[in-house]
């Protein structure tokens, strides 16, 4: 079935949009509450807060919102709000047996057997994972092996820019380059699409009991987009993620435990990645080569870990003035700190924003909660689908102008789609090449290490032992971070 949508003409559905410093942040909501599902077993919240708190800078400013095309079956606004009354939730339309053939990804083995799959073989819910299992040590050592020096910043403190004003002030591209304080990337990042109005779409935490009903509107719309998975949801739900990645979306790492990153220690980043990376293989035979840092939360610390795991970050789009990020804010309505007329505010100033850049861009949304995808598939989406000048929607692998195929480790093209090598930099302060799936040829970026072949040398300032203990690694990581910041001439 086709929605034929209720074009409303230019009707300036101006919404009393008010963003007060409630608005200000993204992240600094309180949890969620879980959403549930008469379907489904209740879930806990995806996201525990971590106090990851963006700068007021990333709220963009309040503009009319004016929609020109709205879904004739939208929950009008006035019911998506934090402790709204669950809604139906909708079936899979298709569920595929174990042995099926994936059709939308060349090369993708059979899908195995769920089945088999034990829960109990798996780390506990939303929480970050034990790191002294044999399965983590072994991708500790892999770290280790890549040769890859991980810098010794210490882990940040919960609470992010105000709790940490020291890593703060050395947040920008001369430091750390910590997204969180200041929207720092790296020319690996992924923060764009190739091609101007090209919208690389994307949905965070899931899969939940509303994934599907966004499921059937992408669908009935021959959309595809790019789901963000939270280890802990996946082997809650594998059969709604095998029908996520069989019916064609992008799947990529979000985290185990939807944890903000930069307060992990190395071995915990290693875990939270590496179990997601394991199960999302485990339900449908292939391991993404791409993860979404939770809260956009990312240093130069991560990005080298994710770099030794063969992980390429995406975050999403900042505006060309820095003031604010593509971020609909949809996640903390069911806190109750955003209206559902902020998120269109906010969506609305995204719209009008694109057309300035010279790339396509990438937004956060999310299919975690029932609000969330009440307002993608009544208000974003179909405005989106007719927005003018008109947009593309693609996943965002494919608006990199790159095959489904190559969001994977197995079936990725590694002579068109290198993934990160191994080089390391000089200094112990991870230097990050350019040329990884995506990435921007900034001018400013850091110019790869001429001498990037001595890794064994690289050990003294930045290399972070893996095997210390935890004490001990935390004392090192304090003390080579004051080095680091020497080599970085600060
Ligand atoms: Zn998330």
């Amino acid at each position: 079935m086709k929605f034929s949508f209720l074009a409303l003409g230019a009707l300036p559905v101006v919404l009393s949009a008010t963003t007060g410093s409630s608005s200000s942040s993204s992240s600094s909501a309180a949890a969620a509450p879980a959403p549930s599902s008469s379907i489904t077993t209740t879930i806990p919240g995806s996201g525990a807060p971590t106090g990851v708190t963006s700068p007021p800078a990333s709220s963009p400013p309040t503009v009319p919102v004016t929609l020109i095309t709205t879904n004739p079956t939208a929950y009008p606004l006035s019911s998506i709000f934090a402790g709204a009354p669950a809604q139906p939730t909708t079936t899979l339309d298709t569920i595929y047996p174990a042995g099926a053939s994936p059709t939308a990804v060349i090369g993708a083995p059979s899908l195995p057997d769920i089945s088999q799959l034990n829960p109990a073989n798996y780390p506990p819910l939303d929480k970050p994972p034990p790191t002294d299992s044999s399965l983590v040590q072994g991708w500790i050592q892999q770290v280790q092996n890549s040769g890859i020096p991980i810098p010794g910043f210490a882990p940040t403190q919960v609470g992010g820019c105000p709790t940490n004003q020291a890593a703060a002030a050395n947040a920008s591209s001369s430091g750390t380059c910590w997204w969180t304080c200041g929207h720092c990337s790296r020319p690996t990042d992924i923060v764009t699409c190739e091609n101007k109005l090209t919208w690389g779409t994307s949905f965070d935490d899931g899969p939940s009991p509303y994934t599907p009903n966004l499921l059937q509107f992408l669908d009935e719309h021959s959309l595809k987009t790019t789901f963000f998975i939270v280890g802990s949801r996946a082997i809650s739900r594998p059969q709604m993620l095998q029908t996520q990645y069989m019916d064609g979306h992008q799947l990529s790492v979000h985290t185990w435990s939807h944890t903000a990153l930069t307060t992990q220690t190395n071995e915990a980043i290693i875990a939270e990645f590496g179990w997601t990376k394991k199960v999302i293989k485990d339900v449908t035979g292939v391991t993404p080569n791409t993860f979404r840092p939770p809260y956009g939360d990312i240093d130069d610390r991560v990005r080298a870990i994710a770099r030794a795991m063969d992980l390429t970050p995406i975050i999403w789009t900042t505006s060309p003035s820095g003031n604010f990020t593509f971020d609909t804010n949809d996640f903390n309505i069911p806190g109750g700190t955003v209206s559902a007329s902020q998120v269109l505010n906010n969506f609305e100033q995204i719209m009008q924003t694109a057309p300035q850049l010279n790339t396509g861009f990438i937004v956060l949304e999310h299919d975690l909660f029932q609000q969330t995808v009440d307002l993608a598939t009544g208000y974003i989406l179909p405005q989106a689908l007719a927005q003018q000048p008109p947009l593309t929607l693609q996943p965002i692998i494919e608006c990199l102008g790159k095959p489904l195929s190559d969001a994977y480790v197995e079936t990725n093209n590694n002579s068109t789609n290198p993934p990160p090598s191994g080089s390391a930099g000089a200094t112990g302060v991870v230097t990050l090449t350019s040329g990884a799936p995506g990435s921007i040829q900034s001018p400013t970026a850091q110019p790869a290490s001429s001498s990037s072949g001595s890794t064994s040398s690289n050990q003294s300032s930045g290399a972070l032992r893996l095997d210390m203990s935890p004490i001990v690694a935390l004392g090192f990581a304090v003390f080579t971070s004051v080095a680091a910041a020497f080599v970085a001439g600060l």
